[in-house]
C-alpha cells in the first residue's frame, strides 16, 4: 500500500472558517441533484451496445486530450501512450505499459483539473485508496481491469449510478445516428441525444468540404451544389437529428465572425466554396454568414445554437499530420465578440425565442464584451468556463468577472464537454464547489441571504442547463 489517496469533504471551499460553513451548507444541497450534460463528446456506441469497456487506459488515458498533452510536453511521445497514428505506423499496444507511464508521470498533473478529475473517478468511481505513482500502477490498474468485467461497470449501470438526467453527445449531419437509433429503440430508459455539430458541411476549409457536400446530397436527396438546395439539405439534417433527441447544434468556428449577405453574395461564395476556390477570408465570410442562417434556422426549428470560438485547431502541423485531430495541439488565440456577432445580433439579437450560448477561451473577453452582451441581448447567452478554463480557478475568474453585469440568469449552467466518460461526475462535482464557494463569499459580505444563495446554487447546478438547452 502506497501513500493514501484522500478525497478531503472540503476540497475547494474557502479556508475561511465563516465562508467555508456557508459554502458546506450550500453545497449539501445541491450535491445530489442529477446530472445535468447538455454538451460533451462521449461515444453513443458504449450505451448503444453497453459492452464491457475494455481497459484502464483505453477508459481513462487513450480518449482524454487534457492527459496527454500534458505528457507529450515532457518527452513522451503520444505513440508510447497508444494513440493511434493517422499514418497507421504502429503505436504502444499494452495498456497495462500505457497506464505504467502515466503512473510514472502523474506528478506533473499536481496543480491541474486532470489530477482532480482522475482521482476522484479513482476514488469514486473504482473505489481506490492509494494514490497513483509507480509503485502502485500495477495494483491500481488491476483493481480497474477487475472493475469492469463486472456488470455494475457497464457504460449502462455507470450512467445512471453517476445520476445522469440526460448526456448530449456532439454527431456531424453527416452522420447517419445509427447509435442514437439504436438507444431510441432499446426501451432503455437512460436520455442520451446527439448534438448537429455542422462543421464539416459548412467551413470550405475543413478537410473534404467537397466530398462532405456530395455526401450531404446523397443523405437527403437535395441538389447541394446549389445554395438553395444545400441550405434545404442541412434543414433536412436538422429535423432527423432533432428526431432523434437533439435540442441544440455546436459551431466550431476558428472567429466568431457572423454576416448577414444578400442572397447574390451567398451564391457567389457558395459557388467558390463548393468548388474548392475560395480564400481565407471569402472562406471566414462564407462560415459567418452560416451561423446566420443556422440563427435562423434555429428560430424556425427551436434548437438551441452553441458557438465555440477562438481555439487554432492543429497547431502543431508535424504531430497533426503523423496523429491527426483532436490530439492536445490546440491553442486559444485573441477573440473579439462586440464587432464579429453584430451582424447575426442585428438580425436576431433581439429575438427571445433564439437561444446562443457564446462560449471564450479568451478570459480578457468576460467583463470587457460577453458579460455586456450577454447581459444585454435576449438571444444571447453566457456558456461556462470552457476547455483550458475548466478549472477551480477558470470557474471563479468566469462568476467574478461576468456576474456584477449578466447576473446569474443570462448563464447557463455546467458543460462537462469530455470525452472521458469517468470524470463526469468529478466535473460536476468541481463546479457545484467552487460555485457554493462564490455564492459562499456573496453571503458572508451580505451580499445575498443563504436561502437566495441556495436557490441559484440549485439552478447553477441543475436548473439553468435544463431551461437553456431545452431539455
Ligand atoms: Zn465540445
Amino acid at each position: 500500500m502506497g501513500a493514501p489517496l484522500v478525497l478531503h469533504e472540503d476540497r475547494l471551499f474557502p479556508s475561511d472558517p465563516t465562508q467555508r460553513s456557508i459554502a458546506r451548507r450550500l453545497y449539501g444541497q445541491v450535491r445530489d441533484l442529477p446530472i445535468v450534460s447538455p454538451h460533451g463528446h462521449t461515444d453513443p456506441r458504449w450505451f448503444a451496445e453497453d459492452a464491457p469497456f475494455a481497459d484502464p487506459s483505453a477508459l481513462l488515458v487513450v480518449p482524454d486530450h487534457y492527459v496527454y498533452r500534458m505528457l507529450y510536453s515532457q518527452g513522451v511521445p503520444l505513440q508510447a501512450l497508444g494513440v493511434p497514428r493517422a499514418d497507421g505506423a504502429p503505436v504502444e499496444t499494452d495498456p497495462r505499459k500505457v497506464w505504467r507511464l502515466l503512473a510514472r508521470h502523474w506528478p506533473l498533473f499536481r496543480g491541474t483539473p486532470t489530477r482532480l478529475w482522475l482521482d476522484h473517478a479513482l476514488h469514486e468511481v473504482f473505489g481506490v485508496r492509494e494514490r497513483l505513482d509507480a509503485g502502485s500502477a500495477d495494483r491500481i490498474y488491476d483493481r480497474i481491469a477487475g472493475c469492469l468485467a463486472s456488470p455494475a461497470f457497464r457504460p449502462r449501470a455507470l450512467f445512471e449510478r453517476f445520476g445522469i438526467e440526460v448526456l448530449a453527445t456532439t454527431e456531424s449531419p453527416l452522420d447517419p445516428l445509427p447509435h442514437h437509433r439504436t438507444l431510441r429503440a432499446s426501451g432503455w430508459p437512460g436520455r442520451v441525444i446527439t448534438t448537429f455539430r455542422p462543421d464539416d458541411v459548412v467551413d470550405p476549409e475543413f478537410p473534404g468540404f467537397a466530398d462532405n457536400l456530395r455526401a450531404l446530397a446523397e443523405l437527403t436527396g437535395q441538389d447541394t451544389s446549389t445554395w438553395g438546395g444545400y441550405l434545404a439539405a442541412l434543414r433536412q439534417r436538422r429535423a432527423f437529428f432533432a428526431s432523434l433527441g437533439a435540442t441544440a447544434t455546436d459551431h466550431g468556428h476558428p472567429s466568431a465572425a457572423t454576416f448577414d449577405l444578400g442572397a447574390a453574395e451567398c451564391q457567389a461564395l457558395f459557388e467558390r466554396a463548393r468548388t474548392g476556390r475560395a480564400a481565407a477570408a471569402e472562406a471566414e465570410r462564407f462560415r459567418g454568414q452560416m451561423l446566420t442562417e443556422m440563427a435562423r434556422m434555429s428560430l424556425e426549428d427551436g434548437l438551441v445554437m452553441q458557438l465555440h470560438p477562438g481555439s487554432w485547431r492543429n497547431h502543431n502541423p508535424s504531430l497533426h499530420r503523423a496523429f491527426g485531430r483532436d490530439r492536445g495541439a490546440d491553442i486559444p488565440v485573441r477573440t473579439d465578440y462586440v464587432q464579429a456577432l453584430k451582424p447575426l445580433l442585428d438580425r436576431f439579437g433581439n429575438e427571445p425565442r433564439l437561444t446562443l450560448i457564446v462560449f471564450t477561451l479568451d478570459e480578457s473577453t468576460y467583463s470587457r464584451e460577453l458579460a455586456p452582451l450577454a447581459g444585454h441581448y435576449p438571444a444571447l447567452r453566457l456558456g461556462p468556463p470552457w476547455w483550458f478554463h475548466d478549472s477551480p480557478e477558470g470557474m471563479r475568474t468566469f462568476r467574478e468577472r461576468t456576474t456584477g453585469t449578466a447576473g446569474f440568469a443570462n448563464t447557463v449552467g455546467f458543460n462537462d464537454d469530455t470525452r472521458a466518460f469517468c470524470s463526469i461526475p468529478a466535473r460536476h462535482d468541481v463546479a457545484r464547489r467552487v460555485d457554493c464557494a462564490y455564492l459562499a463569499r456573496l453571503v458572508a459580505e451580505h451580499q445575498l441571504e443563504e436561502d437566495e444563495a441556495a436557490e441559484v446554487a440549485a439552478d447553477l447546478a441543475h436548473h439553468l442547463a435544463k431551461r437553456a438547452y431545452r431539455l
